[in-house]
């Protein structure tokens, strides 16, 4: 790859911790919301059941009040027929009712005018235009009559009325027998039942006015004798229901339910505040919307400290990278130079060496035996700048071959170093051991051979002026690597000069000693870096040397 390019985006391992934050602290509270709903929803749901289920019971005590009330009505209606004392029938006949419910009953005759209350003595009042006075009489139907709340000219209060026509033997219109409720009696059941705080129950008549009402708060329900704000008698609404709404008063949301008593054109309602009833599902959802900011608080601490860590990490890493990749070009740029200028060198070096030879060949004679020496200097010269400058021009092309790796039979490599070999290891006599089985690794054949024939080279060159040379090229295998060793029983190395010697022109003798250029183990190493692997020296002196290197396995290279 060419190492200059970067990758045009990249999301990183902070990006990765911001999106898994923000996907975990989302889903915690999406959670906690689901949570708050599926609470809301329930109370919702057990307020809806609780509605109705009073409706139906303040229904049945609707019920049960007004038919005690119409039976004792027909009662005395069938008294007065029979023309008994009222007074009497009356107190016999109220002790079927409960005391709070009829604290009054009259008797209007036909033109309108009471002729009997149970209060006291009845005076001369017109109840000509009362409601229920007008029904009976222009009706000849006999049905009880439940009216709107209103004022009662005798007793001063507050009720509702009762009432049954009253007919002649002969059946004509003979008034109308009243009995006056209170109106509180009917809800006053509903002081025992909780309703919460902002409830209400209310009897309504068809005609949407208020028959009675009871709640804590009393602005939540008209007051008797004014209008309801829903019709419960709408056509398209059916007998009973349970709604939800919002209450015109306090805007706050509320669960109603309402059942008609067709007959009688009443019907009750039940009005729940949601508000009362959410109390401990709103302290639920205070604790877990507390609980939901105190944990994203410490999640996000949490993230934000370890995405610094990684934005710092992969800072310094991304300093680190920049750092090598300079040092990389720089190192490239060097050896392009060093193989141009070595390469240009060698140019006015032939030229050198080709004139002292015209010299030698023209004005041989003529020179004198200190000036042709001098001459020869000079061409020995030049011939180890040359050789020099060779050497430089071979180290500078390691790596610079880039064509890609491929498998290389070691035991070939070590074939055609001990053959390009041959001369020196006749002359030498020397005696070479391979073990069988060398492996293959990833590389550059070139360049492999190089590497053991500068090592098996040196093994012939370093050799012990007492004993013939004796070279063993050995291998195993160590983790990952396979570990070649060249071992020669040489003059061997001081241990303080293993490390040095890999560096370039790090020479341990004088030409006039062993002749090189302190270039081959530099070569060495940097053909085996190249290479993925590391080379090292044991040796004792004057025993021999061992030259170990490590090549990176080829399954795990591949
Ligand atoms: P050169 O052989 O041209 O001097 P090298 O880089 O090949 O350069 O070797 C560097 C030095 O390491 C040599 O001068 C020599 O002193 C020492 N050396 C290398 N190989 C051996 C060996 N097999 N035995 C002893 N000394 C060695």
């Amino acid at each position: 790859m060419d190492e200059s390019k970067q990758p045009v985006s990249r999301i990183g391992a902070p990006g990765v911790i911001a999106i898994f934050a923000v996907l975990l602290i989302g889903g915690l509270w999406i959670s906690l919301i689901a949570e708050m709903e599926h609470d809301r929803a329930t109370v919702q749901r057990s307020a809806e059941v609780q509605a109705a289920n009073l409706a139906r019971t303040f229904e049945e005590h609707v019920r049960r009040a007004a038919s005690s009330i119409d039976l004792v009505l027909l009662h005395l209606r069938d008294e007065i027929a029979d023309g008994q004392p009222i007074d009497r029938q009356l107190d016999l006949l109220r002790r079927r009712l409960p005391s709070e419910l009829v604290f009054q009953v009259a008797i209007i005759d036909a033109d309108g005018h009471l002729r009997y209350v149970s209060l006291r003595a009845a005076e001369p009042v017109d109840l000509s235009d009362r409601d229920h006075f007008r029904v009976h009489r222009d009706t000849t139907a006999d049905r009880l009559f439940i009216s709107k709340p209103v004022l009662g000219r005798v007793s001063g209060r507050m009720s509702i009325q009762f009432t049954r026509r009253l007919d002649q033997p002969d059946g004509r219109f003979a008034g109308v027998l009243v009995f006056s409720a209170d109106p509180a009696y009917f809800v006053s059941m509903y002081r025992s039942i909780d309703i919460g705080e902002n409830g209400a129950v209310m009897l309504v008549g068809s005609d949407r006015v208020v028959r009675a009402g009871a709640a804590r708060r009393t602005d939540v329900i008209p007051p008797p004798g004014a209008l309801a704000a829903d019709d419960y008698f709408a056509a398209d609404r059916p007998n009973d229901g349970v709604y939800a709404r919002t209450c015109p008063v306090d805007g706050g949301q509320r669960v109603a339910a309402y059942r008609r008593i067709a007959e009688m054109d009443l019907a009750v309602v039940v009005d729940l505040c949601l508000g009362d009833i959410m109390a401990p599902a709103r302290e639920r959802a205070v604790v877990l919307t507390g609980g939901g900011v105190v944990v994203s608080l410490l999640l996000l601490g949490a993230f934000a400290t370890t995405g610094r860590l990684l934005i710092r990490r992969q800072r310094d890493g991304d300093a680190l990278a920049a750092q090598a990749l300079s040092l990389r070009r720089s190192n490239s740029e060097l050896e392009a130079f060093a193989y141009a200028i070595s390469h240009d060198l060698r140019e006015p070096l032939r030229t050198i060496n080709g004139f002292l030879g015209l010299l030698i060949r023209r004005a041989g004679a003529k020179l004198s035996a200190e000036e042709t020496e001098f001459i020869d200097f000079a061409r020995n010269g030049a011939s180890r700048m040359d050789s020099l400058i060779n050497g430089l021009l071979e180290y500078s092309r390691v790596g610079r071959n880039e064509s890609a790796f491929e498998p290389v039979s070691l035991a070939t490599v070590v074939d055609t170093a001990l053959a390009n070999l041959r001369g020196t290891l006749t002359s030498s006599h020397a005696a070479v051991s391979v073990l069988p089985g060398l492996p293959d690794v990833l590389g550059h054949g070139d360049e492999l051979v190089r590497l053991l024939q500068n090592l098996i080279g040196n093994a012939l060159k370093y050799h012990s002026p007492d004993r013939p040379p004796t070279i063993s090229i050995a291998w195993r295998r160590q983790g990952r690597d396979w570990i070649i060793s060249v071992t020669d029983n040489g003059i061997g190395i001081a241990a303080e000069h293993h490390e040095r010697i890999f560096g370039i022109f790090q020479r341990l003798h004088g030409r006039d000693e062993y002749d090189g250029t302190g270039i081959g183990l530099a070569l060495c190493r940097k053909i085996v870096e190249h290479h993925h692997g590391r080379i090292w020296v044991n040796s004792w002196e004057g025993e021999g040397s061992a030259f170990f290197i490590a090549l990176p396995a080829l399954a795990e290279r591949s």
